[in-house]
């Protein structure tokens, strides 16, 4: 089974609208021959529609950062599945760490969540990862196999490649210390296994896990080199162009 590399760049809540279009503008440009490889760039939510119009008709593809599981409704703040959909999207994060940590997503939303996302169309690319305690504790295969289990059980995919997962050690994003290779391709492992539990062998090989956690130019060639490692999930190097195209030309 051939995975085609996933690279993704999460804005987190950084640029306005005028400055997500200078910056799309920029990747678009620097990325224009970019081949054999998947780029998504996942600016907020306000800068979704602007960004969408910059990128139509090159290849690079539009996510956002979460997703409520309504499709409509009394949800003050919330931004559905349709509604990502008609601002251009085509991939969303579901439960990232700093959702999990800092707002209190339980697995049971991110469940919720990545259903939704796939009923709407939408591509979850779901993340997972053990904290520093965790990892000390020697708790990261069972904490990032409950995070995985939860999110993807019971899932019917007609294509299992519209599942993304990314692996993010929580002590590993925003932080400067990446995982090293091996770390990051054991517990990708583990993912695949797991994967292959839940939803059989062949979606498993299908289904392409990304490594997120202070991801660079100088450090990605470690991460695709790796069996199990089909791509990234890029935080702060994704906000600056010419980083972020470096990291997708490997
Ligand atoms: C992230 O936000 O998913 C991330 C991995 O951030 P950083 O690359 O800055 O560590």
């Amino acid at each position: 089974m051939v995975r085609k590399p996933i690279i993704a760049g999460n804005w987190k809540m950084h640029k306005t609208g005028p400055e997500a279009v200078r910056l799309a503008k920029q990747v678009k440009v620097l990325l224009a021959d970019a081949s054999g490889v998947e780029v998504v760039v996942c600016p907020p939510f306000p800068a979704l529609y602007a960004v969408s119009e910059v990128l139509r008709g090159s290849e690079l593809a539009l996510g956002a950062q979460d997703v409520f599981w309504e499709e409509e409704g009394a949800f003050t703040g919330e931004v559905s599945p349709g509604m990502l959909k008609d601002a251009g999207c085509l991939y969303v994060i579901v439960g990232h760490s700093e959702r999990r940590h800092i707002l209190g997503e339980t697995d049971e939303m991110v469940a919720r969540k990545v259903r939704a996302a796939l009923r709407g169309g939408l591509r979850p690319i779901v993340c997972v990862g053990e904290t520093l305690a965790q990892r000390r504790a020697g708790e990261t295969k069972a904490v990032v196999e409950g995070q995985l289990r939860s999110a993807v059980r019971g899932l019917e995919l007609d294509d299992p490649a519209r599942l993304v997962i990314a692996y993010e050690p929580v002590w590993a994003i925003g932080t400067g210390e990446n995982a090293t290779g091996e770390q990051a391709q054991e517990v990708a492992a583990w993912i695949r296994q797991a994967l292959a539990d839940e939803l059989g062998a062949d979606a498993a090989q299908a289904i392409r896990i990304q490594y997120g956690g202070s991801v660079k130019p100088n450090n990605i060639a470690e991460f695709l080199r790796q069996p199990d490692i089909d791509g990234a999930l890029v935080g702060g190097a994704s906000l600056d162009a010419s980083s972020f195209a470096q990291i997708v030309k490997g």
